[in-house]
């Protein structure tokens, strides 16, 4: 079930005049949080690695503009209990549904059996948000960083985004307006961004901004945006970074539902371009 009440296109108003009056008046009263929207205006969105952060906060915010939202996370329990939460939160405030995916984005065979059981509940997806990553070597230089930790880096927060936004394509397709965005880093910022700092986090965020550019090119139809939330308040940003998880997911949010496609093929932290 996508929605909570399948109007059906409003086939029932023919028999009952005033239910049309009714849900016009609820449509335009809320026209971003109501969840009586017939089944093909409801907007589906998928966040990977929300079981916590700013993954967690995305999906909370698309949900109050009436998303349906597919919450993902590689460990089923606290994808779940993450998704129950916000579906509880969403049936009081009329929010658009929660619905839990379990995706590991560093294993092929977890995308596809995800493909598969997202198949069973919709054939079309709006926005897809890349947004679970790994930081391992904050405390690493240039020439202490081991293979391991490049394989493990990189698998995740490069080619993981890519293999989800390829497995994804075929019902982001069927979107009017389908949008990918990418959670980079200002530390993958070849100009005025990587310093030093986590490197092999920093070179998996500049490669994930190679993601963004050539997934750009191969689906012109498409938005497709790296992002960077700025310095947040979760475990991987720590208690001292500058922005709340609200603040950090507001221009994830911004790009996952409002920016003009136009932006496509673009880095873009607070609604403004950066350079890459
Ligand atoms: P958190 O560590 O709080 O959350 C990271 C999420 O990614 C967790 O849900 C984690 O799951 C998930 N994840 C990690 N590996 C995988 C995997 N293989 N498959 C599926 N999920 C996985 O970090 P943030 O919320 O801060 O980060 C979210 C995004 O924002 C990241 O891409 C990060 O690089 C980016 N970012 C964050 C900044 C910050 O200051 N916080 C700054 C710039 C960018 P689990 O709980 O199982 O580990």
């Amino acid at each position: 079930m996508i929605e909570r009440l399948n109007v059906n296109d409003y086939e029932f108003d023919s028999w009952f005049p005033g239910f049309q009056i009714s849900i016009a008046f609820l449509l335009s009263r809320f026209p971003e949080r109501c969840s009586l929207m017939p089944k093909h205006e409801q907007r589906i969105a998928l966040v990977t690695g929300a079981n916590k952060g700013i993954g967690f906060e995305v999906v909370r915010q698309l949900a109050q503009k009436g998303y349906h939202v597919f919450l993902s996370a590689r460990d089923e329990k606290a994808g779940r209990i993450a998704a129950g939460g916000l579906q509880r939160e969403s049936e009081k405030q009329h929010n658009g549904e929660v619905t839990f995916l379990q995706i590991d984005i560093s294993e092929p065979g977890s995308i596809r059996r995800a493909v598969n059981r997202f198949a069973k509940h919709c054939d079309r997806l709006d926005a897809l948000i890349n947004n679970a990553g790994t930081l391992l070597d904050d405390d690493e230089n240039a020439l202490t960083i081991t293979p391991e930790i490049f394989d493990i880096t990189l698998r995740t927060n490069t080619l993981g985004a890519l293999l989800v936004a390829q497995a994804f394509v075929p019902f982001l397709k069927k979107s009017d307006a389908p949008r990918i965005i990418n959670v980079s880093s200002s530390s993958g910022q070849l100009a005025d961004g990587a310093d030093g700092w986590a490197p092999v986090y920093s070179i998996s965020k500049t490669a994930l901004n190679g993601v963004t550019i050539q997934l750009a090119a191969a689906l012109p139809k498409f938005a497709v945006n790296s992002v960077c939330p700025g310095w947040v308040r979760t475990g991987m940003g720590g208690s001292n970074a500058t922005r709340s998880v609200a603040e950090g997911a507001a221009g994830i949010v911004w790009l996952a539902a409002e920016a003009p496609q136009s932006l496509t093929g673009t880095f873009v932290r607070d609604r403004e371009v950066i350079p890459w």
